[in-house]
C-alpha cells in the first residue's frame, strides 16, 4: 500500500535534503510534495516527526543458526524494524560459523522471506578457530559484504595474508580488537569499577594495540580494515590520524559505550558486562568528539542476545553483550537533547556513514536516487520514556538501558516502500 506522511521534516544527510514537506512512499517510488496521490494511499500525519532513510546497523548477532534460543533471524527482523532499522550486517559467530557459501546463502534465503536487507559478515577463519584462513573469494562471490571473526581477535600472521586476500578480492576486514594477554576475559574495564568491585579489569591498551598493529598493516598493503565497537580514547587518536590521507579505514562505535561509562555501573551484576567493556568517563568523551568530528563514520549496535538465565549468572561467567538495535536512535536522540549531537548528524551516523562503509551507497542508507531501496524510518525525536523490557521487541531483553528514560520514539518503518512496523 502507498503511503503519504504529512508535513514531516525529512532529513537525508547524502543528499543534503533537510525540509519539511509531504513525502510519498510506496514500492517503486518516493516523493516529495507530489502532486496527485491514489485514492488508495494511506494518509499518515508527520508535523513533529522526522522521515529518514532506513537505518542500517553494521554489528549484529541474530544467533541464527545454533543460538535460536536467544534470538534467530525472524525476531531479529522484528526487533530491526522496531528501531527503524532496514539493513543489518551478521556476524558469523552462529553455530555453525558464517564461514562458507552455503552458510552465507542459507542467511539471504531466511531474510528474503521478510524483504529484510540482511547483509553478512562472513568468518574470516575456518570455525572461527583463527588457524585456517578461509576463501576470500568464494565468499564475496557468495555475498558477504566483509570478513570478520568478531568475538575473537585475528593474529598477526593471519592478519597479514587476510589483508592481502581482502585486497585482492575488495573486501572488507572488520576487527575485533583486543589482545587477549592483555584483557584476559576480564569482565569490566581497569579502572574505577574494576576497583570498586575488587575485579581485575581490561586495560584499554589491549584494544589500542591491536588497533596501531592493524592499521599499520592495512595501509602498507592497502586494504580495507574497519574496527568494530571502538571504545578508548587511544583507539580513536590512531583512527583519527589514520583516515587523514586515505579512505581505507574506518571505525563504528556502540550506542552503549557513546551513552554511559564504567561510572554508571552500579552494581555487580552482568546487565552492563560488554566486550569491549564500558570505558572511562575520559573514553566516552573522546568518543562523542569522535562521532562529531567524523573520525567515527557510523553507530553500530553489536545487538548480542543473550537468555535471562545466561545473564543471571555471576559477573565472571556471565556472558558479554547487551541487545540494541531496538535503541541505537534512542541512543543517539538522547544525546541530541543533551545537545552533545545535532540531529542531522545523528541521521547520518545510522544511514549515510554505515551505507559508505560498506560500500552500498546509492542502494541504501539515502532515499533519493535511482538504485535506492524504498527503505524509511520515521520517528518521533521529542518523545519521552523509560526504557523497559516490556517495549523491547527481540526475544531477548538484556539492554542496558534498561530503566534508563531515553528520548525518542520510532514510529513506523518501511522496507522497499512498504509499511513494516507502526508504533
Ligand atoms: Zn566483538
Ligand atoms: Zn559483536
Amino acid at each position: 500500500m502507498a503511503t503519504l506522511i504529512k508535513n514531516a521534516r525529512i532529513i537525508d544527510p547524502k543528499t543534503r535534503l533537510d525540509m519539511c514537506e509531504d513525502i510519498y512512499i510506496d514500492a517503486h517510488s518516493i516523493e516529495v510534495a507530489p502532486s496527485r496521490v491514489k485514492n488508495s494511499t494511506l494518509i499518515m500525519p508527520g508535523r513533529g516527526l522526522i522521515v529518514a532513510p532506513g537505518f542500517i546497523d553494521l554489528h549484529v548477532h541474530f544467533r541464527e543458526p545454533g543460538f535460536t534460543y536467544k534470538e534467530d533471524i525472524s525476531s531479529g527482523i522484528k526487533a530491526a524494524w522496531a528501531g527503524g532499522v532496514t539493513s543489518a550486517l551478521v556476524m558469523p559467530n552462529t553455530n555453525p560459523a558464517l564461514d562458507e557459501p552455503k552458510r552465507i546463502f542459507y542467511q539471504h534465503k531466511r531474510a528474503e522471506k521478510y524483504g529484510f536487507d540482511l547483509m553478512v559478515a562472513a568468518a574470516a577463519t575456518k570455525a572461527l578457530k583463527g588457524e585456517e584462513l578461509n576463501d576470500v573469494g568464494a565468499l564475496k562471490k557468495a555475498g558477504a559484504k566483509a570478513c570478520t571473526d568478531d568475538g575473537h581477535v585475528i593474529d598477526y600472521s593471519h592478519m597479514e595474508k587476510l589483508l592481502k586476500a581482502c585486497r585482492r578480492h575488495n573486501m572488507l576486514c572488520m576487527q575485533h580488537a583486543e589482545d587477549k594477554r592483555q584483557s584476559l576475559n576480564a569482565p569490566l574495564n581497569e579502572g574505577k569499577a574494576s576497583k570498586r568491585f575488587f575485579i581485575s579489569g581490561q586495560p584499554s591498551c589491549a584494544e589500542s594495540a591491536v588497533v596501531a598493529r592493524d592499521i599499520e598493516l592495512a595501509l602498507r598493503i592497502g586494504a580495507r580494515y574497519h574496527v568494530l565497537h571502538l571504545s578508548s580514547a587511544e583507539s580513536l587518536a590512531l583512527v583519527r590520524k589514520a583516515k587523514m590521507n586515505n579512505g581505507l579505514i574506518s571505525a563504528e562505535v556502540s550506542p552503549h559505550h557513546l551513552l554511559l561509562c564504567e561510572e554508571d555501573i552500579r552494581g555487580k551484576d552482568a546487565s552492563k558486562k560488554m566486550n569491549p567493556p564500558l570505558r572511562s568517563k575520559q573514553d566516552q568523551e573522546a568518543l562523542l568528539l569522535g562521532i562529531m568530528d567524523g573520525t567515527i563514520d557510523a553507530v553500530a549496535s553489536d545487538h548480542a542476545p543473550h537468555s535471562r538465565r545466561e545473564k543471571a549468572q555471576a559477573l565472571a561467567d556471565a556472558p558479554f553483550g547487551v541487545v540494541g538495535i531496538e535503541t541505537s536512535i534512542l541512543a543517539l536522540l538522547t544525546l541530541v537533547k543533551k545537545k552533545s549531537l545535532p540531529l542531522r548528524r545523528a541521521v547520518a551516523l545510522l544511514c549515510e556513514g554505515p551505507a559508505r562503509i560498506i560500500g552500498e551507497e546509492g542502494r541504501i542508507g539515502t532515499l533519493f536516487g535511482p538504485n535506492a531501496k524504498k527503505n524509511v524510518c520515521v520517528f518521533d525525536p521529542d518523545f519521552k520514556q523509560v526504557i523497559s523490557e516490556k517495549n523491547l521487541h527481540g526475544r531477548s531483553k538484556n539492554s542496558a538501558f534498561i530503566g534508563m528514560e531515553m528520548f525518542g520514539r520510532v514510529m513506523a518503518t518501511f522496507q522497499n516502500g512498504q509499511l513494516v512496523y507502526r508504533a
